[in-house]
């Protein structure tokens, strides 16, 4: 039984670590409101998503996130890397 549970662990914290990278770089590409361009500076209600390690571009982080400069509301997923 523990054998079991300490393989189990350790795929946990592998899916943890491959989990946090890949939100490091996902955050990164998300740090301005997709209408205005407005870095950081939004509201965000947490909406529940899971993650695949496997199915990595499947991923959508479906936080509702409100632009405190034009109000726009969008989720997180949809945020932008550069305003252009
Ligand atoms: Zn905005």
């Amino acid at each position: 039984m523990s054998e079991k549970y300490t393989g189990l662990k350790r795929i946990w914290a592998i899916h943890r670590k491959q989990y946090e990278d890949f939100r490091e770089e996902y955050n990164r590409k998300r740090v301005r409101c997709p209408k205005c361009g407005e870095l950081g500076n939004y509201n965000v209600i947490i909406v529940k998503s899971s993650f695949n390690p496997d199915k990595q571009d499947e991923y959508m982080d479906k936080d509702k996130c409100t632009c405190l400069k034009c109000g726009d509301t969008h989720i997180f997923h949809y945020r932008i890397s550069e305003y252009k």
